[in-house]
């Protein structure tokens, strides 16, 4: 099962619905009960969080910005965006990753403050898959997701994603410049039966050269690395 689309997403939908969603829950929780590994990857991502936070937060206010969280996981990033105003539209392909983003983002939003400006909007939340995503935005963001897809089918992913985006385009992924690292960590990032879930790792060649032929280029890179993260960050505009 090479695809996604194919056997690769079914497996994809089942890992985050289950042993995935319990593990990433946790990493992406701030509970005590992480291993160092763990821990590790929390961090990491987090630094993702926050530099994709600045540099949205860089090109001006997010008040009343539309913008598509392609994946978004348990809501790391679509709860910050709502409370910065923007209009958040939240989906991902695992139905437990979606509950616990709108959990956690009736807590997060709404808890008892009257200081809040600007005012939180309630994030859209949707189960679907990156494919079936429709409608154009301000910015669309993808974190963490090009992972669970080969090079040949993230090319469509990112024309697909490009064509929703009005302005901007923010992708982060595993880099293969960190390939043999990685490979003697990947167990870690899978672990028991969910090894199963394959892990692919994105040349930036390869994903600008996807970029540049859906019409769009590449105005911002940033890389997060810890022991066990990786993460190469772009934002991309209709160039
Ligand atoms: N973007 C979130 C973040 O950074 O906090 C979550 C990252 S998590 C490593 C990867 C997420 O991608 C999971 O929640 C998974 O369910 C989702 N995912 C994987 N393949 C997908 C697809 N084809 N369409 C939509 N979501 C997908």
């Amino acid at each position: 099962a090479e695809e996604v689309g194919g056997g690769d997403k079914e497996v994809v939908r089942e890992y985050f619905n289950n042993n995935g969603f319990q593990r990433w829950k946790k990493i992406y929780g701030d509970t005590d009960d992480v291993n160092k590994v763990q821990l590790d990857i929390r961090l990491g991502h987090s630094k993702t969080v926050e530099n994709v936070m600045k540099m949205l937060k860089e090109e001006g206010s997010l008040q009343g910005v539309t913008i598509c969280d392609a994946g978004c996981g348990t809501g790391c990033l679509s709860i910050p965006l709502a409370k910065e105003g923007a209009v958040v539209s939240a989906s991902d392909i695992s139905a437990s990753m979606v509950a616990e983003a709108q959990k956690q983002a009736q807590e997060e939003l709404f808890k008892a403050k009257d200081d809040q400006s600007p005012a939180p909007v309630m994030p859209k939340f949707e189960v679907k898959d990156l494919e079936s995503l429709d409608g154009k935005y301000d910015t669309v963001v993808c974190l963490d997701v090009m992972i669970h897809y080969p090079q040949s089918k993230a090319d469509g992913m990112i024309a697909h994603l490009a064509s929703l985006a009005e302005n901007r385009l923010i992708l982060s992924f595993a880099p293969k410049t960190f390939y043999y690292d990685l490979l003697k960590r990947i167990g870690e990032l899978f672990p028991g039966p969910s090894k199963a879930t394959r892990a692919y790792l994105h040349a930036e060649a390869d994903v600008e050269k996807a970029l540049q032929k859906a019409g769009w280029k590449i105005r911002k890179r940033g890389l997060i690395a810890t022991q066990f993260y990786f993460a190469k960050l772009i934002e991309a505009v209709p160039a």
